[in-house]
């Protein structure tokens, strides 16, 4: 008994991916791959998305981004868990279509300037999530 949380309801890996494509589709969102500093592998800032390709799981970093746009009231724990689910129960078939996606990205790389917009932002107190 006693105090312990509710446990988290989990998105399904099929309807994750759907959720997650169906958001890149739209386009509104802005890629980037950059070097993040220090332990940050992926920054989300209103339509834009950073992810460090130099360190840690880019998957993990870009499933874990796309989950702050998708959800954007879940704290960092929630988002960790349906990370990590999804990256364990999901085929390899949905993560084949995700990859792909991906690799499709019009990313944009260069990403400096950003970097201080970031943090202009972040003084403001703009929502943002690593
Ligand atoms: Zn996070």
């Amino acid at each position: 008994m006693g105090n312990s949380p509710k446990p988290q309801k989990m998105i399904r890996p099929f309807r994750l991916a759907e959720m997650i494509l169906a958001k890149m589709g739209e386009g509104e969102i802005v890629f980037r791959f950059t070097r993040l500093p220090g332990r940050v592998y992926g920054y989300s800032l209103c339509d834009e998305i950073m992810i460090d390709h130099t360190r840690g799981d880019i998957f993990d970093t870009f499933v874990h981004e796309m989950l702050h746009h998708l959800k954007p009231h879940w704290n960092h724990v929630q988002v960790r868990a349906q990370t990590k689910y999804f990256i364990s129960r999901s085929s390899w078939d949905t993560k084949q279509r995700i990859l792909c996606a991906l690799g499709n990205l019009e990313a944009r790389t260069n990403s400096l300037g950003s970097l201080e917009s970031y943090a202009r932002e972040m003084n403001k107190g703009t929502k943002r999530t690593e």
